[in-house]
């Protein structure tokens, strides 16, 4: 995409979502990569490093969480993860009324740190775990107390060496009441932007379709194309912190 054509593209982005009464936010790996997370797909993408059936199922955890530890330590680990300006801006704009919400696939915590405070997590989050053994429920700070430890969590209540972060792992349900939430507010919206994601994933991905089946315009700001460009009314193809920025701008002139 060209300067001018990603402008003038930009500007009618910008139109569209001043213009919106129920504007929501759909978020995937992808707007956490200016952050340093990687996403699991594409070049540098963690299932080139890790089997999802190794580290992402719950059978997998059950027998070697130590696995699983791994890769989510390198996923956020060594690396100074912070909110970046794609995040900074969603959490203004629902501040500023703007935006109604975020349903997100990451499990980063990365928009409620930049203070978003409506935010579905369909996935669930690193923010809280409980021991499988025993069902103790932990919600201390896991990225700051535990992904600096060498070991692996142990329960303080059984002794046991399988707490269990909050997260969906490969073939488990997505949280039910959750899920429904973030549905009636894709039906809600009139305006929803995809950001970062691949829509490779269902059910989470068929959010989206919902909002456009009921009449929203979409826009998709991603690295690529995606594998369903038909859908959408514009495409802003980029980089999400940059772009966000420009399109940002552009709203404040409105
Ligand atoms: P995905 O990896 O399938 O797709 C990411 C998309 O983001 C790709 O289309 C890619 O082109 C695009 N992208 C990469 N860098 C970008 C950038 N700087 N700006 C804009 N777009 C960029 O991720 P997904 O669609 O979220 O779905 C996969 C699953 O991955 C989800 O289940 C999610 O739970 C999980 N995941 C979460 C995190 C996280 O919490 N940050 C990280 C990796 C994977
Ligand atoms: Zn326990």
């Amino acid at each position: 995409m060209n300067g001018e054509e990603l402008q003038s593209k930009t500007s009618r982005a910008a139109e569209i979502i001043a213009g919106s009464d129920h504007l929501m936010a759909f978020t995937g790996a992808g707007i956490s990569a200016e952050s340093g997370v990687p996403t699991y797909r594409g070049p540098d993408g963690l299932w080139n490093k890790y089997d999802p059936g190794e580290t992402a199922t719950l059978s997998a955890f059950k027998d070697q969480p130590e696995k699983f530890w791994q890769f989510i330590k390198d996923m956020m680990v060594d690396r100074e993860i912070e909110p970046n300006p794609a995040h900074l801006i969603l959490a203004e704009w629902e501040q500023s009324g703007l935006l109604q919400g975020i349903i997100t696939q990451n499990i980063d915590l990365l928009h409620q740190r930049a203070g978003s405070e409506c935010v579905f997590e369909l996935h669930g989050s690193l923010g809280e775990a409980s021991c499988y053994d025993c069902g103790r429920d932990y919600s201390w700070g896991w990225l700051e107390d535990i992904l600096d430890r060498d070991d692996i969590p142990s329960c303080q209540n059984c002794g046991g060496s399988r707490i269990k972060p909050d997260v969906v792992f490969f073939g488990e349900m997505l949280p039910g009441d959750i899920l429904r939430r973030a549905e009636e507010e894709a039906v809600k919206s009139d305006v929803m932007i995809v950001i970062g994601s691949s829509l490779a994933v269902h059910p989470a991905a068929s959010l989206p379709l919902r909002a456009r089946d009921t009449g929203a315009e979409l826009i998709y700001l991603n690295a690529d194309r995606g594998e369903m460009p038909e859908i959408f009314d514009v495409i802003l193809q980029g980089s999400a912190g940059e772009i966000m920025e420009k399109l940002a701008q552009e709203i404040d002139r409105i």
